[in-house]
Protein backbone atom coordinates (compact mmCIF):
# COMPACT_ATOMS: atom_id res chain seq x y z
CA UNK A 1 0.00 0.00 0.00
CA UNK A 2 1.22 3.54 -0.62
CA UNK A 3 1.44 4.68 3.14
CA UNK A 4 1.75 8.65 3.49
CA UNK A 5 4.72 10.69 2.78
CA UNK A 6 4.44 11.60 5.86
CA UNK A 7 4.67 8.17 7.48
CA UNK A 8 7.12 6.85 4.67
CA UNK A 9 9.64 9.93 5.87
CA UNK A 10 9.96 8.23 9.31
CA UNK A 11 12.82 6.36 10.97
CA UNK A 12 12.18 3.33 13.16
CA UNK A 13 13.20 3.71 16.59
CA UNK A 14 16.65 2.33 16.46
CA UNK A 15 16.90 1.51 20.29
CA UNK A 16 13.69 -0.61 19.50
CA UNK A 17 14.80 -2.19 16.53
CA UNK A 18 17.87 -3.36 18.05
CA UNK A 19 16.34 -4.33 22.09
CA UNK A 20 13.54 -6.16 19.18
CA UNK A 21 16.21 -8.12 17.27
CA UNK A 22 18.45 -9.12 20.77
CA UNK A 23 15.23 -9.83 22.14
CA UNK A 24 14.40 -12.39 19.01
CA UNK A 25 17.96 -13.97 18.95
CA UNK A 26 17.25 -14.31 22.93
CA UNK A 27 14.37 -16.56 21.99
CA UNK A 28 15.96 -18.49 19.04
CA UNK A 29 18.06 -19.25 22.09
CA UNK A 30 21.50 -17.81 21.55
CA UNK A 31 23.23 -16.02 24.92
CA UNK A 32 22.94 -12.43 23.83
CA UNK A 33 23.59 -10.05 26.56
CA UNK A 34 21.37 -6.77 25.59
CA UNK A 35 22.83 -3.26 26.68
CA UNK A 36 20.31 -1.78 24.44
CA UNK A 37 17.19 -1.39 26.73
CA UNK A 38 16.16 1.97 27.99
CA UNK A 39 14.30 0.59 30.64
CA UNK A 40 14.99 -0.57 34.51
CA UNK A 41 15.73 -4.28 34.71
CA UNK A 42 13.57 -3.95 37.66
CA UNK A 43 9.92 -4.96 38.70
CA UNK A 44 7.25 -2.54 39.52
CA UNK A 45 7.42 -1.99 43.18
CA UNK A 46 4.28 -4.34 44.44
CA UNK A 47 2.68 -1.22 46.15
CA UNK A 48 2.25 0.46 42.87
CA UNK A 49 0.49 -2.85 41.56
CA UNK A 50 -1.47 -3.43 44.23
CA UNK A 51 -3.06 -0.09 43.65
CA UNK A 52 -3.47 -1.06 40.52
CA UNK A 53 -5.35 -4.06 40.89
CA UNK A 54 -8.02 -2.15 44.02
CA UNK A 55 -8.64 -0.48 41.26
CA UNK A 56 -9.76 -2.61 38.82
CA UNK A 57 -11.22 -4.30 40.98
CA UNK A 58 -13.02 -1.39 42.50
CA UNK A 59 -14.32 -1.31 38.58
CA UNK A 60 -12.00 1.90 37.55
CA UNK A 61 -12.89 0.60 33.74
CA UNK A 62 -14.48 3.12 32.25
CA UNK A 63 -13.19 6.25 29.78
CA UNK A 64 -11.62 8.43 32.25
CA UNK A 65 -10.46 11.74 30.90
CA UNK A 66 -7.50 12.63 32.91
CA UNK A 67 -8.56 10.37 36.47
CA UNK A 68 -9.92 13.78 37.14
CA UNK A 69 -8.94 15.53 39.46
CA UNK A 70 -6.38 13.17 41.97
CA UNK A 71 -3.52 12.41 39.84
CA UNK A 72 -2.89 16.00 38.47
CA UNK A 73 -3.36 17.57 41.83
CA UNK A 74 -0.40 14.86 42.77
CA UNK A 75 1.67 15.65 40.01
CA UNK A 76 1.32 19.26 40.62
CA UNK A 77 1.99 19.16 44.24
CA UNK A 78 4.84 16.69 43.13
CA UNK A 79 6.31 19.43 41.08
CA UNK A 80 5.83 21.72 44.11
CA UNK A 81 7.07 20.34 46.74
CA UNK A 82 9.79 18.17 44.47
CA UNK A 83 10.91 20.53 42.19
CA UNK A 84 10.07 24.53 43.06
CA UNK A 85 7.82 24.42 40.49
CA UNK A 86 4.44 26.00 41.10
CA UNK A 87 1.55 24.73 38.50
CA UNK A 88 -2.00 24.44 38.96
CA UNK A 89 -3.74 21.01 38.13
CA UNK A 90 -5.42 22.68 35.06
CA UNK A 91 -1.89 23.03 33.99
CA UNK A 92 -0.96 19.22 33.91
CA UNK A 93 -2.40 16.72 31.37
CA UNK A 94 -1.53 12.83 31.97
CA UNK A 95 0.00 11.24 28.70
CA UNK A 96 0.18 7.83 27.62
CA UNK A 97 3.92 8.00 28.88
CA UNK A 98 6.39 11.13 28.06
CA UNK A 99 7.15 10.26 24.79
CA UNK A 100 3.22 10.70 24.02
CA UNK A 101 3.21 13.60 25.89
CA UNK A 102 6.52 15.54 24.13
CA UNK A 103 4.96 13.84 20.62
CA UNK A 104 1.22 15.49 21.61
CA UNK A 105 3.33 18.88 22.51
CA UNK A 106 5.17 18.94 19.10
CA UNK A 107 1.67 18.06 17.19
CA UNK A 108 0.09 21.17 19.67
CA UNK A 109 2.91 23.81 19.34
CA UNK A 110 4.81 23.13 16.01
CA UNK A 111 3.73 24.69 12.41
CA UNK A 112 5.13 23.40 9.27
CA UNK A 113 9.14 25.25 8.86
CA UNK A 114 8.99 25.96 12.87
CA UNK A 115 12.79 25.15 13.80
CA UNK A 116 13.31 23.29 16.89
CA UNK A 117 16.61 23.07 18.74
CA UNK A 118 18.23 19.68 19.81
CA UNK A 119 21.42 19.42 21.32
CA UNK A 120 23.24 16.55 20.50
CA UNK A 121 23.57 13.93 20.90
CA UNK A 122 19.65 13.57 21.21
CA UNK A 123 17.45 11.15 22.20
CA UNK A 124 16.58 9.21 19.18
CA UNK A 125 12.58 10.20 18.99
CA UNK A 126 13.20 13.78 19.27
CA UNK A 127 14.06 14.68 15.67
CA UNK A 128 11.34 12.58 14.78
CA UNK A 129 8.51 13.78 16.37
CA UNK A 130 9.72 17.39 15.07
CA UNK A 131 9.82 16.53 11.31
CA UNK A 132 5.95 14.48 12.41
CA UNK A 133 4.98 18.11 13.32
CA UNK A 134 6.43 19.38 10.30
CA UNK A 135 8.60 21.16 11.62
CA UNK A 136 12.92 21.48 10.83
CA UNK A 137 15.13 20.06 13.84
CA UNK A 138 18.22 21.28 14.34
CA UNK A 139 21.07 20.37 15.87
CA UNK A 140 23.64 22.05 18.38
CA UNK A 141 26.73 19.73 19.16
CA UNK A 142 27.34 19.03 22.49
CA UNK A 143 31.57 18.22 22.67
CA UNK A 144 32.91 15.81 24.50
CA UNK A 145 35.04 18.42 26.56
CA UNK A 146 32.07 19.49 28.02
CA UNK A 147 29.99 16.16 28.37
CA UNK A 148 28.28 16.83 25.51
CA UNK A 149 26.33 19.43 27.32
CA UNK A 150 25.66 22.79 25.58
CA UNK A 151 26.80 26.07 26.43
CA UNK A 152 24.84 29.68 26.58
CA UNK A 153 26.83 30.97 23.60
CA UNK A 154 25.79 27.97 21.46
CA UNK A 155 22.60 28.55 22.41
CA UNK A 156 22.42 31.96 21.75
CA UNK A 157 24.18 31.16 18.33
CA UNK A 158 21.36 28.91 17.02
CA UNK A 159 18.45 30.34 18.57
CA UNK A 160 17.97 33.53 16.07
CA UNK A 161 14.45 32.49 14.00
CA UNK A 162 14.33 29.04 16.40
CA UNK A 163 11.00 28.43 18.25
CA UNK A 164 11.63 25.73 20.77
CA UNK A 165 14.46 24.37 22.61
CA UNK A 166 14.38 20.41 23.38
CA UNK A 167 16.73 19.82 26.83
CA UNK A 168 16.70 16.49 27.96
CA UNK A 169 19.06 16.45 31.61
CA UNK A 170 19.98 13.64 33.16
CA UNK A 171 20.62 12.95 29.18
CA UNK A 172 19.82 9.95 27.31
CA UNK A 173 22.13 8.88 25.99
CA UNK A 174 25.07 10.76 27.00
CA UNK A 175 24.39 10.15 30.84
CA UNK A 176 25.34 14.08 31.52
CA UNK A 177 23.82 16.30 33.38
CA UNK A 178 23.59 20.04 33.56
CA UNK A 179 24.46 21.29 36.78
CA UNK A 180 22.26 24.07 38.42
CA UNK A 181 25.01 26.48 37.80
CA UNK A 182 25.14 26.02 34.00
CA UNK A 183 21.44 25.69 33.98
CA UNK A 184 20.73 28.94 35.18
CA UNK A 185 23.36 30.17 32.38
CA UNK A 186 21.20 28.41 29.93
CA UNK A 187 17.59 30.07 31.66
CA UNK A 188 19.37 33.67 31.13
CA UNK A 189 20.32 32.64 27.55
CA UNK A 190 17.03 31.28 26.91
CA UNK A 191 15.69 34.36 28.25
CA UNK A 192 17.91 36.51 25.83
CA UNK A 193 15.72 34.82 23.05
CA UNK A 194 12.13 33.98 21.99
CA UNK A 195 12.81 30.17 22.59
CA UNK A 196 9.73 27.96 24.48
CA UNK A 197 12.24 25.32 26.35
CA UNK A 198 10.64 21.47 26.60
CA UNK A 199 12.29 20.30 29.65
CA UNK A 200 12.63 16.22 29.57
CA UNK A 201 13.00 15.66 32.90
CA UNK A 202 12.42 11.47 33.00
CA UNK A 203 15.71 10.78 34.72
CA UNK A 204 15.55 13.35 37.68
CA UNK A 205 15.43 10.70 40.07
CA UNK A 206 18.66 8.48 39.06
CA UNK A 207 21.63 10.92 39.90
CA UNK A 208 24.57 9.83 40.98
CA UNK A 209 27.34 10.99 42.92
CA UNK A 210 26.83 14.88 43.90
CA UNK A 211 25.10 15.71 41.06
CA UNK A 212 21.98 17.91 42.18
CA UNK A 213 18.99 17.78 39.97
CA UNK A 214 17.27 20.91 39.17
CA UNK A 215 13.95 21.69 37.49
CA UNK A 216 14.22 24.72 35.04
CA UNK A 217 11.09 26.13 35.53
CA UNK A 218 11.93 26.91 38.97
CA UNK A 219 14.70 29.41 38.47
CA UNK A 220 12.43 32.05 38.37
CA UNK A 221 14.07 33.59 41.89
CA UNK A 222 17.53 34.10 39.74
CA UNK A 223 15.84 34.26 36.23
CA UNK A 224 12.80 36.02 36.50
CA UNK A 225 10.32 34.76 34.10
CA UNK A 226 11.67 31.72 32.82
CA UNK A 227 9.12 29.54 34.27
CA UNK A 228 6.97 31.39 31.58
CA UNK A 229 8.96 29.77 28.86
CA UNK A 230 9.43 26.07 30.29
CA UNK A 231 7.36 23.32 29.31
CA UNK A 232 8.10 20.51 31.74
CA UNK A 233 7.41 16.52 30.81
CA UNK A 234 7.96 13.92 33.16
CA UNK A 235 6.62 10.07 33.68
CA UNK A 236 6.79 7.46 35.97
CA UNK A 237 8.61 4.90 33.28
CA UNK A 238 11.87 5.37 34.71
CA UNK A 239 11.99 6.35 38.19
CA UNK A 240 9.61 3.82 39.50
CA UNK A 241 10.10 0.88 36.70
CA UNK A 242 6.66 1.24 34.79
CA UNK A 243 7.69 1.67 31.34
CA UNK A 244 4.97 -0.58 30.29
CA UNK A 245 2.50 1.37 32.10
CA UNK A 246 2.45 4.34 30.05
CA UNK A 247 2.10 7.03 32.16
CA UNK A 248 3.80 10.50 31.24
CA UNK A 249 2.56 13.73 31.70
CA UNK A 250 3.42 17.60 30.35
CA UNK A 251 3.24 20.51 32.74
CA UNK A 252 3.49 24.21 31.74
CA UNK A 253 1.21 26.92 30.10
CA UNK A 254 -2.98 26.55 30.11
CA UNK A 255 -3.04 27.21 26.09
CA UNK A 256 -0.89 24.18 25.33
CA UNK A 257 -2.04 22.09 27.89
CA UNK A 258 -5.92 22.85 26.69
CA UNK A 259 -4.48 21.93 22.84
CA UNK A 260 -2.89 19.25 23.69
CA UNK A 261 -6.28 17.74 25.63
CA UNK A 262 -7.99 18.71 22.64
CA UNK A 263 -5.67 16.57 20.35
CA UNK A 264 -6.03 13.72 23.28
CA UNK A 265 -9.95 13.93 22.83
CA UNK A 266 -9.33 12.48 19.33
CA UNK A 267 -6.68 10.58 19.56
CA UNK A 268 -6.54 8.27 22.81
CA UNK A 269 -8.93 9.81 25.05
CA UNK A 270 -7.28 9.20 28.42
CA UNK A 271 -4.26 6.81 29.67
CA UNK A 272 -5.12 3.70 31.11
CA UNK A 273 -7.74 3.72 34.03
CA UNK A 274 -6.12 2.08 36.40
CA UNK A 275 -2.09 2.08 35.10
CA UNK A 276 -3.33 6.07 36.41
CA UNK A 277 -4.08 4.63 40.06
CA UNK A 278 -0.68 2.71 39.61
CA UNK A 279 0.51 6.46 38.84
CA UNK A 280 -1.14 7.93 41.99
CA UNK A 281 0.18 5.47 43.99
CA UNK A 282 3.93 6.27 43.09
CA UNK A 283 3.66 9.68 43.96
CA UNK A 284 1.34 9.52 47.04
CA UNK A 285 2.80 6.61 48.61
CA UNK A 286 5.59 7.00 51.74
CA UNK A 287 7.28 3.23 50.19
CA UNK A 288 7.74 5.24 46.80
CA UNK A 289 10.82 7.29 48.74
CA UNK A 290 12.96 4.45 49.47
CA UNK A 291 12.12 2.23 46.52
CA UNK A 292 12.97 4.78 44.53
CA UNK A 293 16.24 5.21 46.29
CA UNK A 294 16.51 0.98 46.34
CA UNK A 295 17.10 0.99 42.91
CA UNK A 296 18.89 4.55 42.49
CA UNK A 297 21.63 3.38 44.35
CA UNK A 298 22.07 -0.02 42.22
CA UNK A 299 21.87 1.89 39.52
CA UNK A 300 24.72 3.81 40.74
CA UNK A 301 26.84 0.67 41.28
CA UNK A 302 26.49 -0.40 38.16
CA UNK A 303 26.96 2.79 36.77
CA UNK A 304 30.45 3.34 38.25
CA UNK A 305 31.75 -0.18 37.44
CA UNK A 306 30.83 -0.06 33.60
CA UNK A 307 32.46 3.67 33.29
CA UNK A 308 35.70 2.05 34.82
CA UNK A 309 35.82 -1.43 32.73
CA UNK A 310 35.37 0.95 29.22
CA UNK A 311 37.94 3.03 30.13
CA UNK A 312 40.26 -0.07 30.88
CA UNK A 313 39.51 -0.87 27.03
CA UNK A 314 42.31 0.40 24.67
CA UNK A 315 40.70 3.55 22.46
CA UNK A 316 37.58 3.34 24.48
CA UNK A 317 36.95 6.50 26.35
CA UNK A 318 33.74 7.04 28.70
CA UNK A 319 32.91 9.59 30.99
CA UNK A 320 31.21 8.93 33.84
CA UNK A 321 27.66 9.57 33.79
CA UNK A 322 26.11 11.49 36.36
CA UNK A 323 22.55 10.64 35.47
CA UNK A 324 20.11 8.29 33.51
CA UNK A 325 21.67 4.70 33.29
CA UNK A 326 23.82 4.81 30.20
CA UNK A 327 27.50 4.67 29.04
CA UNK A 328 27.78 6.51 26.03
CA UNK A 329 31.92 5.74 25.03
CA UNK A 330 33.67 7.17 22.29
CA UNK A 331 34.92 3.87 20.28
CA UNK A 332 35.49 5.35 17.09
CA UNK A 333 39.79 4.82 17.18
CA UNK A 334 38.75 1.37 16.44
CA UNK A 335 36.97 2.38 13.05
CA UNK A 336 38.95 0.81 10.18
CA UNK A 337 39.48 -2.35 11.90
CA UNK A 338 38.00 -6.06 10.82
CA UNK A 339 36.65 -8.33 13.14
CA UNK A 340 35.95 -11.47 11.82
CA UNK A 341 36.04 -10.64 8.16
CA UNK A 342 33.92 -7.79 8.85
CA UNK A 343 34.91 -4.03 8.84
CA UNK A 344 33.89 -1.88 10.73
CA UNK A 345 33.59 1.72 9.50
CA UNK A 346 30.96 3.45 12.09
CA UNK A 347 28.86 3.03 15.20
CA UNK A 348 26.38 0.70 12.54
CA UNK A 349 29.05 -1.34 11.44
CA UNK A 350 30.48 -1.68 14.93
CA UNK A 351 27.33 -2.13 16.65
CA UNK A 352 26.22 -5.45 13.92
CA UNK A 353 29.87 -6.93 14.63
CA UNK A 354 29.04 -6.95 18.60
CA UNK A 355 25.32 -8.45 17.86
CA UNK A 356 26.16 -10.76 14.99
CA UNK A 357 29.95 -11.97 16.66
CA UNK A 358 29.64 -11.27 19.90
CA UNK A 359 26.50 -11.59 20.90
CA UNK A 360 26.15 -8.20 22.96
CA UNK A 361 23.48 -5.96 21.37
CA UNK A 362 24.74 -2.16 22.13
CA UNK A 363 22.94 0.81 20.56
CA UNK A 364 25.15 2.68 17.22
CA UNK A 365 26.09 6.40 18.24
CA UNK A 366 24.53 7.58 14.94
CA UNK A 367 20.92 6.95 16.27
CA UNK A 368 21.62 9.88 18.89
CA UNK A 369 23.56 11.84 16.25
CA UNK A 370 27.10 10.70 17.26
CA UNK A 371 28.58 8.36 15.38
CA UNK A 372 31.47 7.99 16.79
CA UNK A 373 30.19 6.64 20.19
CA UNK A 374 27.80 3.54 21.03
CA UNK A 375 25.03 3.75 24.15
CA UNK A 376 25.04 0.77 26.56
CA UNK A 377 22.63 0.83 29.12
CA UNK A 378 23.27 -0.43 32.70
CA UNK A 379 19.98 -1.19 33.70
CA UNK A 380 21.07 -4.86 33.99
CA UNK A 381 22.70 -6.93 36.23
CA UNK A 382 26.39 -6.49 37.41
CA UNK A 383 26.74 -10.09 36.41
CA UNK A 384 25.24 -9.19 32.68
CA UNK A 385 27.47 -6.38 32.53
CA UNK A 386 30.81 -7.89 33.63
CA UNK A 387 29.75 -11.08 30.77
CA UNK A 388 29.20 -8.59 28.25
CA UNK A 389 31.74 -6.61 28.92
CA UNK A 390 34.54 -9.54 28.98
CA UNK A 391 33.24 -9.99 25.22
CA UNK A 392 33.52 -6.37 24.18
CA UNK A 393 36.89 -6.37 25.49
CA UNK A 394 37.09 -9.61 23.26
CA UNK A 395 36.01 -8.19 20.32
CA UNK A 396 38.38 -5.03 20.40
CA UNK A 397 41.41 -6.82 21.92
N1 LIG B 1 12.43 10.97 27.18
C1 LIG B 1 13.61 10.32 27.24
C2 LIG B 1 14.86 11.11 27.25
C3 LIG B 1 13.64 8.91 27.26
O1 LIG B 1 14.81 8.27 27.32
C4 LIG B 1 12.44 8.21 27.22
C5 LIG B 1 12.39 6.69 27.23
N2 LIG B 1 13.38 6.05 26.54
C6 LIG B 1 11.24 8.93 27.17
C7 LIG B 1 11.27 10.31 27.15
C8 LIG B 1 9.91 8.24 27.08
O2 LIG B 1 9.47 7.75 28.29
P1 LIG B 1 8.05 7.04 28.46
O3 LIG B 1 8.33 5.59 28.65
O4 LIG B 1 7.43 7.69 29.67
O5 LIG B 1 7.25 7.32 27.23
Amino acid sequence: MALSKRISAVAPSATISITTKAKQMKADGKDVVSFAAGEPDFDTPQFIKDAAIEALAAGDTKYNPQKAPQLRQAIAKKLATENGVNVTPDEVVVTFGTKHALYAACQAMIDPGDKVLIPAPYWVSYPEMVNLAGGEPVAIEGTPENDYKITPQQLLDAAPGAKILILNSPSNPTGATYSPAELIELAKAVMQTDLIVFSDEIYEKLIYGDTKFVSLASLDSVVPGISKRVVTFNGVAKAFAMTGWRVGWVAGDKELIGGIKRLMSHETTNPVSFAQAGALAAYESAEAGPTVEAMRAEFEKRGIHMAARLNAIEGVTCTQPTGAFYCFPDVSSHYGRTVGGVEITDSLSFAKVALDQFEIAVIPGAAFGADRCIRLSFATSMEQIDKGLDRLEKMLG
